[in-house]
């Protein structure tokens, strides 16, 4: 689909209105211009937008067929000018997707969210100690959420706050993300560092050797500057790709080097591939009290398994998780993906069916996203799945069956490109929820991020800014640069946590 949106100068809404335009079109070439067109194959609208003192009136007009839509907001004085605009945008925004929903008849239950995080939203609301029924009249108001949408919001920041009541005063802690980038072969839908282990770049040992420098120096710093650990999680990658020997090495390292192992209040390891799981890692794990692991069925059918390039069978998945279950592992996430290649409504009842028969801690529940560089999006022709209206019936699915079985959402999380633009949902067992999960998305804490393709995102609590930094996700470059990534991230650690004063 061609849009074209004339009557706007500034360029600067050109990437909000295409991923507002991205929700109801698969591939959409959004411009904004102040050229006259003819509109031929393209949706032409006229949006303008003015400013009367302290109110903003924005309207959206398509001519054919005829369809108009008004919004008058609010306008408050800012510190800087790309902090005004934003209110701005968000007007134009509003009568931009008003007009888009009346022209498809598609209702946007995220309204004009297009952003991964929609929960921050709701934290920020209740940290400024904002009554509920304000907060959903906000929210509603501002940013056109459904009353679905905004329960699910509800749940999950509640959950969230049980699980960590200090929620929002642990920002004098950190986290710890490890990534370990092999896996036994690449899925047709990953994106993560995942390099098969037999491979050219599958130099495990010297990636190893990095690691375990960066864990040392990392806990070095911790340890001098007192700064505690919340939560520690290693992902990949399938961090239980490696040997038993070397996951051994990896965990003693982790309690030698950091401070204070015993009381992390969580350890998990993703476990996600099954035909990585063997007695004498889950001795391991055991070992060095791993407190929840993650093995990811993903789904039940065989076939699909097959057409994603899993390499493991359903009936592995099942094995593996009762022989973790008989080594004492008794907090175990399972991923479940909807809409993957050639699945419906009944390969979803099928996979959640046999879900029911293991009765695992957590499911977490995702939708499909087409990511850029999977190989599922560079031949997508290849791969048939599941429409807009399939994908949602699906979601409801799985919604119902958790709400009957006992689980409760605790996070979620939207991404770019998603079927449906639905959501990724988290769902535990009251008590057995992740605290890392909800740690990394609501962006409550600095994580360290160690090892390929670890990001670490440091949190200044008094500016809110957010800084990223990105290991490679190669072995081959995280082995020619790991010295130096280390001690660039201790550089932001020291301009965040500088050293306690001591007084008498
Ligand atoms: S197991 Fe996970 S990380 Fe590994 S290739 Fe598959 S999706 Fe990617």
């Amino acid at each position: 689909m061609n849009i074209i949106i004339n009557g706007l100068e500034d360029k600067r809404y050109e990437r909000p209105l295409q991923l507002i335009a991205n929700l109801f079109y698969e591939e959409t070439k959004l411009t904004v211009t102040e050229e006259p067109v003819a509109s031929g194959q393209s949706l032409v609208l006229n949006i303008n937008i003015t400013r009367q003192v302290n109110k903003l009136h924005a309207s959206a007009e398509l001519l054919d067929p005829r369809l108009i839509a008004h919004r008058t907001s609010d306008f408050v004085k800012k510190e800087t000018e790309k902090e005004e605009f934003k209110q701005y945008k968000n007007t134009v925004s509003h009568v931009f997707l008003s007009i888009l929903q009346d022209y498809t008849g598609i209702r946007q239950k995220w309204g004009v969210l297009t952003g991964i995080r929609p929960t921050k939203l709701m934290h920020r609301h209740r940290m400024n100690g904002v009554a509920p029924d304000i907060a959903r009249a906000n929210l509603k108001e501002q940013y056109l959420i459904t009353d679905e949408k905004i329960d699910l919001m509800e749940r999950i920041v509640d959950r969230q706050l049980t699980m960590i009541p200090d929620l929002y005063k642990i920002q004098d802690e950190v986290s710890i993300y490890i990534g370990i980038p092999f896996c036994p072969t690449k899925c047709a839908y990953c994106t993560f560092p995942a390099f098969a282990i037999q491979g050219k770049l599958g130099k495990v040992s010297s990636f190893l050797a990095g690691l375990h420098y960066e864990i040392q120096e990392t806990g070095r710093w911790l340890k001098e500057r007192g700064v505690a650990i919340t939560t520690i999680y290693f992902g990949g990658g399938t961090p239980t790709a490696i040997t038993a020997e070397e996951m051994d090495e990896l965990y003693k390292e982790m309690y030698r080097s950091f401070p204070d192992v015993k009381n992390v209040r969580e350890v998990t390891v993703e476990a996600g591939r099954p035909d990585t799981i063997s007695p004498d890692k889950l001795e391991i794990l055991k070992k060095w009290d791993i407190d929840r692991i993650c093995i990811n069925p993903q789904s039940y059918t065989d076939e699909t398994l097959k057409a994603i390039g899993r390499h493991h069978s359903v009936q592995e998945t099942i094995d593996k998780f009762h022989l973790a279950r008989e080594h004492g592992m008794n907090n175990i996430n399972m991923d479940l993906i909807i809409g993957l290649p050639n699945e419906g409504v009944e390969e979803i009842k099928h996979s959640l069916a046999e879900t029911k028969k293991l009765m695992p801690e957590s499911v977490t529940v995702h939708t499909l996203s087409f990511k850029r560089a999977s190989e599922m999006t560079l031949n997508r022709e290849k791969y048939k799945v599941a429409d807009r209206a399939e994908a949602e019936e699906m979601m409801n699915l799985a919604q119902k069956w958790t709400a009957e079985n006992g689980y409760v959402p605790y996070y979620l999380y939207r991404q770019k490109n998603i079927l449906g633009n639905l959501e990724n949902v988290g769902y535990a067992m009251p008590g057995e929820e992740s605290l890392y999960n909800i740690i990394i998305m609501e962006e409550v804490q600095t994580i360290i991020g160690l090892g390929c393709g670890a990001a670490s995102k440091f949190i200044d609590h008094s500016s809110g800014s957010i800084t990223q930094f990105a290991n490679p996700k190669d072995p081959k470059s995280y082995n020619e640069g790991f010295m130096d990534y280390t001690s660039k991230k201790i550089a932001f650690l020291e301009g965040l946590f500088p050293p306690k004063v001591e007084t008498l």
